[in-house]
């Protein structure tokens, strides 16, 4: 059982030094309204003329920032006034109180209000603190608000600057990357074009046209894929991945024996299909070799291997090559994040690849994992749903 308390006892709470006539005098100018949980006594930016003194209950101050985000400024309770400010300035409300457990409040309209304040020195000595006080706390408020918003302005210009480097870099690497076999494809040409090659020379320098064009077309295409992959869904139906694998293998094969690397293909024969898109699962598979190939030493291994387990089926690519640091691990699948040298050694790229490769899987509904140790090699695994 709650007692409800008397304005008697309350007002002198609300205004230290008040005198027993001017309690009545408010007393005898206000009404008593009682308000259940949860009601919006006043509500921001309405324009309405009503002093609130709270006798009993609990309420709740909040404003609306930036037009979205509710702040709860202040929690009020017995004894508290609030609805002042509106009053003085004939302004509309700053905030909205509303009540969280049952209240009664003594209520002044602007009739009352000002009589009271004409004849009550310790009412209007109050009402001065208490307005003070509320302007200083909202000048903190603002400043705090300011600090904060320099905070966030500073941190987004330093995000835009490093993304802004970040999109330079990527597009200087195309440039680089598209540079290379187009100059070399277009040396060859003018050679052809000059009649200056013939017989086994001129095939072989063909060869070597073709597969410089064949790398640009590569790059583009992962370039348009990367961009198309966030706009296509695909269309998943049962894959066999034992064709995916063989596939990319034979893509990769020429790219292997440059660098006297046996690529091997290991797997159950009777692996079930995936659920998936052969295209994309293919795309993503080659990212993990290519790397493979491009991170390891010349004469090494790399293997592919997949397995079937429970109801996924797993495909891996494993490498002796130059492994991955611990700490660049977690960044890896980054869109454009990748490492361009290992001591001497230079490696191209775009950063790309595995960027590529998460998001299929993902497309998925898959998973991917990656174990590696420095010096010794990496292993990706993907796993994919079979086929029910
Ligand atoms: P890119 O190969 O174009 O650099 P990726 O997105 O495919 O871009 O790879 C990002 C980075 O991850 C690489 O630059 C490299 O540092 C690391 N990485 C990926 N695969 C391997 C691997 N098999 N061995 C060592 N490092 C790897």
């Amino acid at each position: 059982m709650t007692t409800i308390r008397t304005p008697a006892k309350i007002i002198p709470r609300a205004f230290p030094g008040i005198k027993p006539e001017e309690v009545q005098e408010i007393i005898v100018n206000s009404r008593i309204t009682t308000y259940p949980a949860e009601t919006i006594i006043c509500r921001e930016n309405a324009i309405e003329f009503v002093f609130y003194m709270i006798l009993e209950g609990d309420l709740e101050v909040t404003k609306v920032i930036n037009n979205s985000e509710t702040k709860l400024l202040k929690s009020l309770t017995a004894g508290d006034f609030f609805g002042e400010m509106a009053l003085i300035h004939n302004a509309p409300r700053a905030a909205t109180v509303k009540s969280k457990t049952n209240v009664i409040m003594l209520e002044l309209d602007k009739e009352g209000f000002n009589r009271v304040l004409k004849r009550s020195p310790s009412v209007a000595m109050a009402m001065v603190h208490e307005i003070s006080r509320r302007l200083r706390q909202n000048d903190q408020m603002a400043i705090e608000d300011l600090r904060m918003r320099a905070a966030e302005l500073a941190d987004a210009y330093q995000k835009l600057a490093e993304q802004d480097l970040v999109r330079q870099e990527f597009l200087s690497n195309v440039a680089h990357e598209l540079r290379t076999p187009l100059m070399v494809a277009g040396g060859y040409l003018h050679a052809i074009q000059k009649g200056m090659l013939s017989g086994s020379q001129l095939t072989s320098t063909i060869n070597t046209v073709v597969r410089n064009v064949d790398q640009i077309t590569t790059l583009v295409n992962d370039l348009l894929f990367m961009q198309e992959i966030e706009l296509v869904l695909p269309e998943f139906q049962a894959v066999d991945i034992i064709e995916v694998v063989k596939e990319v293998a034979g893509k990769f094969e020429g790219k292997a024996k440059a660098r006297q690397i046996t690529l091997k293909v290991k797997g159950d024969r009777g692996v079930s299909k995936v659920r998936g898109d052969a295209q994309s699962l293919e795309r993503a598979l080659s990212a993990l070799v290519d790397n493979a190939i491009k991170f390891s030493p010349f004469n090494s291994e790399v293997e592919i291997r997949y397995i079937e387990q429970g109801d996924r089926v797993r495909v891996s690519v494993e490498d002796h090559g130059i492994g991955i640091a611990p700490e660049i691990r977690p960044r890896i699948f980054d869109r454009f994040f990748r490492v361009d040298r290992d001591g001497d050694q230079l490696y191209r790229g775009l950063g790309i690849g595995l960027s590529i490769t998460r998001q299929v899987i993902q497309l998925h509904q898959g998973m991917i994992d990656v174990e590696s140790e420095l010096g010794k090699g990496s292993k990706f695994t993907m796993a994919l749903l079979k086929w029910q």
